[in-house]
């Protein structure tokens, strides 16, 4: 049974006792940044991914701001990303002294539209930066055929898509570059981290030296540093939470799927009907469920509805507010009504409570919540 006395966040990490006394074995042996734990991870993820090289860094935001330098992403440039993600996708661009453009999404999948990334295609684009949103991964087909015809790289933000699919192929097993997140909240995490799925060997050249301040080294005690690089390493601490969780990839996205299948289940057909809310896109051979969302009918309040779950103990979040709207945004001359369907998502979306750790009780608890706020 639920206990419905207890607090229900919308995530929670889970880790073992394996990997609590790994992390313990580190902190002991002296050797805390990026060493054989790093590498162990790395090479784990690269077979994961196929058998591509993958480095790691320690978050996933500044994953995506090397890919963006390593493709020579910088002023003048313009990368084409969607209004509908966590501030850090269009903020790597800014970083990068290159111009943001954003192109609004599907209101059934919360994905960038393609149609309108199409439309949005300058002789100064690119590249591209879609987002694979809760872990449903965009048309990858029609992404990397854009992509061809107008020569425009591709940095996938794939931060919530560890384990999601296209037609049987894992997302960064294939296309052009993927950046993951281990911030906590994802599917796997390291506390905060994150990896590329990079090409070649010239670009992991690229990326170690982005990695670490430029520094290129040979021999004893040979060193040099020719491009300006930041301090973006992962630490063999992070490392060791990330292998430890690897072991649990599977069986964690196992268990959001089948937690996510009893949301539609405890929802009921006639949901939407009956409510005006939207459910998610259903989709049980692609998606990892990194989160579920609701989407409110424009007749709720968002804030009064958090409260209401509050006050029955359930936790919420809210992914995303559209980012064209932040006050940094507006000052570049962005503004209400560009961007529609990222507008009315960002104001009333909501994220359920799902991870691993929670059963079908809580579910249904959750379930039960919500439909006493809208019927
Ligand atoms: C988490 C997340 C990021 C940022 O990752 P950090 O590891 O927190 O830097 C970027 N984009 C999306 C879509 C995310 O969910």
């Amino acid at each position: 049974m639920s206990d419905t006395s207890k607090f229900l966040p919308f995530t929670k990490p889970t880790i073992d006792e394996e990997t609590i006394a790994a992390v313990t074995e580190v902190l002991r042996s002296g050797w805390l940044t990026s060493g054989p734990k790093v590498q162990a991870l790395e090479a784990q993820l690269s077979e994961y991914f196929g058998g591509r090289p993958v480095r790691t860094f320690n978050s996933g935001t500044c994953t995506m701001e090397i890919a963006l330098r390593i493709a020579g992403i910088g002023a003048g440039d313009e990368v084409i990303t969607t209004p509908n993600s966590w501030v850090a996708t269009a903020n790597v661009i800014i970083e990068t002294g290159a111009t943001p453009v954003f192109a609004d999404i599907d209101p059934k999948t919360h994905n960038i539209d393609l149609d309108k990334v199409e439309a949005a295609i300058t002789p100064r684009t690119k590249a591209i930066i879609p987002v694979h949103m809760c872990g449903l991964p965009c048309d990858m087909d029609r992404l990397y055929a854009i992509a061809e015809k107008y020569k425009l790289r591709v940095i996938e933000d794939a931060a919530q898509a560890i384990g999601s699919s296209w037609k049987g192929k894992r997302i960064g097993a294939f296309g052009d570059f993927a950046s993951f997140s281990f911030q906590v909240n994802k599917n796997i995490m390291t506390g905060e981290g994150g990896c590329l799925v990079l090409n070649n060997a010239e670009e992991v050249r690229l990326a170690e030296k982005y990695r670490l301040q430029g520094v290129t080294r040979s021999g004893l005690d040979g060193i040099d540093v020719d491009v300006l690089g930041g301090k973006y390493n992962m630490t063999d601490i992070a490392a060791t939470i990330g292998l430890g969780q690897m072991k649990h990839l599977a069986e964690f996205n196992a268990k959001r799927a089948a937690l996510a299948k009893h949301y539609f289940t405890s929802f009921g057909n006639d949901f939407e009907q009956k409510t005006g809310a939207e459910l998610p896109v259903a989709d049980f051979e692609n998606s990892n469920w990194h989160m579920f969302h609701l989407v409110l009918p424009e007749s709720v309040n968002r804030a009064t509805f958090m409260q209401q779950m509050l006050d029955q103990q359930i936790g919420l979040g809210y992914h995303y507010r559209a980012i064209h709207l932040f006050s940094m945004y507006r000052e570049r001359g962005f503004t209400d009504g560009m961007f529609p369907i990222a507008e009315r998502i960002g104001k009333q979306i909501v994220t359920l409570p799902l991870f691993p750790a929670m059963n079908t009780e809580d579910v249904e608890r959750v379930v039960s919540a919500v439909k006493s706020c809208l019927l």
